[in-house]
């Protein structure tokens, strides 16, 4: 008798033993899961009302459990059915794909005629078109003898797999209960916050985290992550652990956290993998990822059993790792990632992976029933990044491009630029640049539908072709789907542009996510438990209403590492940095710079709101002050000339360097001792007044209410702090902060600035809340 079990779903069951051959990753549109669910939900309103939905299927064949939801049992037609939501032709699916559809659907048959004592059972599979809204269904009676012979066999060909993973589960899981702290006693702050995550992982709950640079938030968060892994509390155990970030830089830090935690013993039985971005990892990008185009796509399931042994025994799987790994067997690096995905404890990624509406970690979560745990580093960041990843663009002139290539859609592209120009110039406003449409024109809607339609079409005829109208089609699909779930959370907005010559000179069709909750608040709610930390996340409520946590989300604000009295704060009260007054109170900045410096030489950074802005001071302080030396953030600086730039600031240097606020510089850059003694901060943040932010705050006061009124000030302030932040790196530094601004005087700005700053008016002392 076995001294193990494995549990295992039947899509995994599948995927593991019944795919062979190429990789085929023809464009095939695929339904978002939000369209499969509504595709699943008109297939059943169709079957009449006796139609069982969503069964709960589940069975052993040795120390194996298998279960499964099958989709759907028609009791007048005695028909089991797996339903499979696309967009397009089912004709277009390639055949080991297809296959592997007809081995869930008989492992759902097999469990299916044994919880029901069966002697047969009809199985479809019914393909259903989202767009068209069309069904095809393909039907055949299988004996519950031959679908159990099958499944069995199946089984079989798992069981060692499951076996090691049954091993490694227990040991990780063992290894981790021993877990030792890597980087000694916790610095001052760190043990508060490792606590506060713990306790939220094994209650299963949300966390919000804001805790200073300095204390090391990345082993602070990871460390008793891993510690909960194993489920002692009421949440249970966590399946995987995936470690977001919303900029690059964070992955390699998490890496090298832990890299840290596996050098101990008990850290060794971690596997641990960084998803990598296709375009990083394609060993071909000019070629399609089909086993007709690309070498590292022919063969590649063959050869994917051998390369996934390999790396699971690693156990460290970062870029390099895999890429040695898939070129030794000769598969695609990106595409074996995306397989190891499944096997791996803990991923470092970036938060697209699971936020996305095409998330990887999302759509495995839910298909594989995983119990996913998250940290979102950088967290401040969230909120555009999950913006931008629910707003789209339809720009004019890469549609009339897309148009004028040969390709069997360009007749609707065509109609499709027809109509787009004409909403453009419709209306009394036609002549304003910019306006806001309450719903999307059925005509126009129709040809965007019957345009990214055809074009899809197009590209399953053509698998193989690469190109600007495939990018052009991506974004097309991306738009489409936009619109299609358009509602409160996002504007639609016209932007018209000049015509200049044949162009429509930047008119464009724009969706505008404005509040990323409505799309992320399932997300939240499904994961075992989310921790959101950064140095700049308050207030609390802020971010729980626009990216849609839950409402008993805790809340903890860690002290800084260091006195507060090391940083001096000052208000420049006389100066105005408003748009209108700001050439007159140029003299006056320069003047609080020029002073400061003085008074205390070392290197300081000044941060403006725009570079004009920027320039405009820095001149006037060259011009006023040659012998004082400056240096300016460009437009557009390469990597060199951001090192240059950073390079500058060393211990006994002197001299101001001028920057944007929120740009490269404001965030990430860390300048400890005398390399960064002070900043200047110009301006309170806040975006231009322009009618687009006008529409927005209109927005949000619409879904929010009179909550909504600081959404401006909070990202704007959260700017400033997070630059601000740059001053002060260890407990041992010490600085000088000016915000120049007589706004920074007003109760509502001070009450969102960190309390130990010591502004007249704000909340005192610092306090420690934590809601959990
Ligand atoms: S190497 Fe590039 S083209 Fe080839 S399968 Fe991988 S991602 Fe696709």
């Amino acid at each position: 008798m076995s001294t193990w079990t494995y549990t295992v779903s039947v899509r995994e069951l599948c995927e593991f033993t019944a795919k062979h051959g190429d990789l085929d990753r023809r464009f095939t549109p695929s339904a978002t899961a939000l369209e499969g669910l509504q595709g699943q939900q008109t297939v059943a309103q169709r079957r009449g009302a006796d139609y069982e939905t969503q069964l709960a299927l589940e069975d052993t064949v040795g120390p194996l459990r298998v279960r499964g939801r099958a989709d759907g049992y028609d009791p007048r037609r005695r028909c089991l059915e797996e339903i499979k939501t696309l967009r397009g032709h089912p004709d277009e699916i390639p055949a080991n794909r297809r296959q592997l559809h007809w081995a869930q659907l008989q492992t759902y048959g097999a469990l299916f005629c044994r919880s029901r004592g069966l002697e047969e059972v009809a199985l479809a599979l019914v393909y259903f078109d989202v767009a068209s809204q069309n069904e095809v269904e393909l039907r055949q009676v299988f004996g519950a003898a031959e679908l159990d012979a099958e499944f069995q066999a199946r089984c079989a060909a798992f069981l060692g797999w499951a076996e090691q993973e049954a091993q490694h589960r227990a040991a990780r899981n063992a290894a981790l209960q021993q877990l030792a702290f890597p980087q000694g006693p916790f610095r001052q702050g760190q043990r508060g916050l490792a606590e506060a995550v713990y306790r939220t992982a094994v209650r299963g709950r949300s966390l919000l985290a804001q805790a200073p640079t300095g204390i090391g938030k990345t082993v602070g968060t990871l460390f008793p992550l891993l510690r909960a892994m194993p489920g002692p509390g009421a949440a249970g155990e966590i399946t995987k652990i995936a470690y977001l970030t919303c900029k690059g830089t964070g992955r390699l830090t998490a890496l090298e956290a832990l890299g840290a935690l596996r050098r101990g013993t008990a850290g060794q039985a971690l596997r641990v993998q960084a998803l990598v971005a296709k375009e990083q990892a394609c060993e071909h990008p000019d070629k399609a990822c089909h086993g007709d185009a690309c070498p590292l796509a022919r063969g590649f399931y063959d050869r994917l059993p051998a390369a996934r042994a390999e790396a699971v025994a690693a156990g460290w799987l970062d870029a390099p790792a895999q890429r040695r790994m898939a070129l030794r067997h000769g598969i695609c690096p990106y595409y074996l990632g995306q397989e190891l995905v499944r096997w791996a404890d803990v991923l470092v990624g970036d938060v697209h992976h699971l936020f996305s509406s095409q998330g990887l970690l999302w759509g495995l979560a839910q298909a594989l029933d995983w119990q996913l745990a998250v940290l979102v580093d950088e967290a401040h960041n969230l909120l555009e990044r999950a913006r931008d990843m629910y707003s789209a663009e339809l720009d004019l002139d890469a549609l009339r491009n897309a148009a004028a290539q040969p390709s069997a859609a360009s007749g609707l592209l065509e109609r499709l630029q027809q109509a787009s120009v004409a909403l453009l110039a419709d209306g009394e406003e036609a002549q304003e640049p910019y306006r806001v449409l309450p719903a999307a024109p059925d005509d126009w809607a129709q040809a965007l539908l019957a345009a990214a339609g055809a074009l899809a079409e197009h590209f399953h005829q053509h698998p193989l072709q690469l190109g600007p109208l495939l990018q052009f089609h991506f974004m097309l699909q991306r738009f489409t789907r936009l619109v299609d779930a358009l509602s409160d959370h996002s504007l639609l907005e016209l932007h018209r542009g000049s015509p200049v010559g044949n162009s429509s000179g930047g008119s464009r069709i724009a969706v505008r996510n404005v509040a990323p909750a409505c799309f992320l608040r399932q997300r939240f709610a499904a994961l075992h438990s989310s921790t959101l930390f950064s140095a700049t996340l308050a207030p609390p409520g802020h971010a729980q209403r626009l990216l849609g946590l839950p409402d008993d989300t805790a809340w903890i604000d860690v002290p800084p590492a260091f006195p507060p009295e090391h940083l001096q704060v000052q208000v420049a009260h006389g100066v105005s940095t408003r748009y209108a007054h700001r050439r007159r109170s140029l003299q006056q900045l320069v003047g609080v710079m020029t002073k400061q410096f003085d008074t205390h030489p070392g290197n300081y950074l000044a941060f403006f709101s725009s570079f004009e802005y920027l320039d405009q001071a820095a001149d006037l302080l060259a011009l006023q002050r040659p012998d004082l030396p400056q240096w300016r953030q460009d437009r557009r600086m390469s990597s060199d000339a951001r090192q240059d730039f950073l390079a500058r600031f060393h211990p006994q240097g002197q001299g101001i360097a001028f920057a944007v606020l929120g740009g490269v510089f404001a965030e990430g850059v860390d300048l400890p001792g005398r390399q960064l003694i002070g900043a200047f901060i110009a301006t309170l943040g806040l975006p231009p007044v322009s009618p687009q932010q006008d529409q927005m705050n209109a927005r949000l006061h619409k879904l929010f209410g009179t909550a909504a009124a600081d959404a401006e000030l909070v990202p704007a302030l959260q700017k400033v702090v997070q630059a601000a932040g740059r001053v002060l790196r260890t407990p041992q530094d010490r600085g000088w902060l000016w915000l120049l601004d007589d706004r920074y005087a007003r109760p509502d700005v001070v009450a969102l600035l960190p309390p130990w700053w010591g502004l007249p008016g704000s909340r005192g002392p610092l306090m420690v809340q934590c809601g959990n």
